[in-house]
């Protein structure tokens, strides 16, 4: 139903996966006193905090929206500590309208925290690699954690761990997933302002060759024979590293429904071997549901003797490996 509150129109799929607390009344008309603006919460979990950085990289456009959301919750800006001195005790107890959060489950107690986050947000966004994919801690899921953490740790019997780094989407309802490691700061003012519209965030779902094409720069793979993940990669940066001559290493994660059968294959001819290939798609996006075909097709590929690696064409370009 849309009551015209901001976030209403968040899109269709998402918002119907919403708990309870979405369909409360916004939090600012809870509050007593003169301040309506809706409120907002940063949140981390297991991350690089680069993400919440972009919030502050908005340096030109933050004043205007501090006019129009009230940020409640953000212990990456603030200097403010608890009655006891304390910065943990800034708990962010909420409610709040939006909740932008960054970063992977992985520890019970995260588990925890984000069924929290869920229970005080009317809606909740994620932000970044980490939250929406596992990030680059989902590399863990392929090993084994014991041995990675007897090999890092003097004492680590006293460190607890789950044994994968998920999504924040595997724990908790999500009502947007905004993708990128990081996320680009264009596309995460377009969703808060979007929010506070009231209407779906204007992110096109259309691949970084897209964006090669609107700049108009030369694709590095037909040029120069260059690896690029650009095909199945989601748009959002712009396609920098085309534009400086190197393929894409698809650090925006995978575009809706992405041929890789297709674009493995081609990897294949344009000189990666089967080892680079799972390399390239276990980066930042590791744990996409996307890219869990990769094993097989790379394998494919190297039983059809494509795994002959003939070395791209040498112009100087870099590829993604
Ligand atoms: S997605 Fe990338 S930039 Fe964002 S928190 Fe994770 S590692 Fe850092
Ligand atoms: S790796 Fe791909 S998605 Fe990431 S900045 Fe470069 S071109 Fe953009």
């Amino acid at each position: 139903m849309d009551t015209g509150q901001p976030g209403d129109s968040f899109p269709p799929g998402t918002m119907d996966r919403a708990p309870a607390a979405a369909d409360q009344e916004p939090a600012a008309d809870r509050r007593s006193g003169e301040d309506s603006r809706p409120t907002l919460a940063v949140w981390k979990f297991a991350s690089c905090d680069g993400c919440q950085l972009t919030l502050l990289d908005l340096e030109d456009e933050l004043l205007g929206l501090a006019d129009r959301i009230r940020i409640e919750h953000f212990l990456e800006m603030s200097a403010a500590e608890g009655p006891d001195g304390r910065r943990a005790e800034l708990a962010g107890r909420g409610p709040y309208d939006l909740s932008l959060v960054e970063g992977s489950i992985t520890t019970g107690e995260d588990a925890d925290r984000i069924r929290h986050v869920r229970s005080v947000s009317r809606r909740l966004v994620t932000i970044g690699a980490c939250a929406t994919a596992g990030g680059i801690q989902a590399l863990r899921n392929f090993g084994d954690v014991a041995e990675f953490r007897a090999a890092v740790y003097a004492h680590p019997q006293y460190i607890s761990a789950l044994e994968n780094s998920t999504p924040i989407s595997a724990h908790v309802p999500v009502d947007f997933e905004l993708r990128g490691c990081p996320i680009d700061r264009r596309q995460l003012l377009e969703v808060v302002t979007a929010y506070l519209a009231g209407r779906k965030p204007g992110i096109p779902d259309h691949s970084v060759c897209f964006e090669c094409k609107r700049r108009g720069t030369t694709c590095v793979t037909v040029a120069h024979g260059t690896p690029c993940l650009g095909p199945v990669t989601h748009s959002g940066c712009g396609a920098i590293c085309p534009a400086y001559g190197r393929g894409c290493y698809g650090c925006f994660g995978p575009v809706d429904r992405p041929n890789l059968r297709s674009m493995v294959a081609q990897l294949g001819r344009d000189g990666m071997s089967e080892r680079d290939i799972l390399r390239v798609f276990r980066t930042f996006n590791a744990a996409s549901p996307e890219y869990a075909c990769v094993p097989d097709l790379a394998a494919e590929g190297r039983d059809a003797g494509q795994d002959e690696p003939r070395a791209p064409t040498d112009t100087g370009q870099e590829g993604p490996v």
